[in-house]
């Protein structure tokens, strides 16, 4: 069984940590016995066609210029038409942006985004800085947030979970991320997945299920990652 991990723009979109999905997508596969390979899809490449999970990290406001120039057309339309036949993807905080409709940084111009979750961002007059708790579909998901970006959803489109700490989409109506199938898309840095590895089987098996219906993945011993988790959780209730 084979898994692909396409990571969009590793070399411009990759702070706080977010190379660290990549490995855990990779990793957790391999542990299963699942031969992973990640392709790194940047500026002027094509989105391979067999992707069946998708990274998308995070990038300050200049390096979102470009990154958006180039999913404007036929990058876009892949990226939405993957997503749309079963793909799973994961996204963060300028990333996420990005598959808005559009973000408003605050020294340049409107950056078009390719409209996958129904929601704009615009940049506020304030950094959101800490570690974030939210609850969701997985339970509880802890991760560090580091944005100026206020993200409102659209009516009727779905948040990844609700925050319990932190500050999360814009700081106003409790939400945190967006889901639209198996694209996932939040504010969360650290990265996310070593400290949540519920999510992260979860991309995985959406990953397969498109080559592979009725795949189950096999338990893992996931002590650490749940060790990691409860000092994250405990850090961000003494911190905010
Ligand atoms: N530049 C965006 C913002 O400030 C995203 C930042 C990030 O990816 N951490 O909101």
């Amino acid at each position: 069984m084979k898994l692909t991990i396409v990571w969009l723009y590793g070399t411009k979109m990759n702070i706080y940590g977010d190379r660290g999905n990549v490995i855990v997508l990779q990793q957790r596969a391999r542990w299963r016995g699942i031969d992973a390979e990640v392709i790194e899809v940047g500026i002027g490449d094509a989105i391979p066609h067999d992707a069946d999970v998708f990274f998308f990290g995070g990038g300050q406001d200049q390096e979102q210029v470009a990154v958006s120039k180039d999913l404007r057309g036929a990058k876009g339309k892949a990226i939405k038409a993957a997503v749309e036949d079963g793909a799973a993807l994961l996204s963060v905080c300028g990333g996420y942006q990005l598959l808005g409709h559009e973000y408003r940084p605050h020294a340049s111009d409107v950056l078009p985004g390719i409209g996958l979750f129904d929601m704009v961002s615009t940049a506020g007059p304030e950094r959101f800085i800490g570690n974030v708790v939210i609850d969701s579909q997985w339970g509880e998901v802890v991760g560090f947030e580091n944005h100026s970006g206020l993200t409102t959803l659209a009516p009727g489109q779905r948040p990844m979970g609700r925050v319990r700490i932190g500050r999360g989409n814009n700081g106003n109506d409790g939400s945190e991320g967006a889901i639209h199938k198996h694209a996932v898309g939040c504010y969360l840095h650290g990265s996310i997945l070593p400290k949540n590895p519920r999510l992260a089987d979860w991309l995985i098996s959406a990953g397969l299920r498109r080559k592979h219906p009725d795949v189950q993945l096999q338990l893992l011993d996931d002590r650490f990652e749940q060790l990691a988790h409860a000092s994250a959780v405990d850090r961000a209730s003494k911190s905010r």
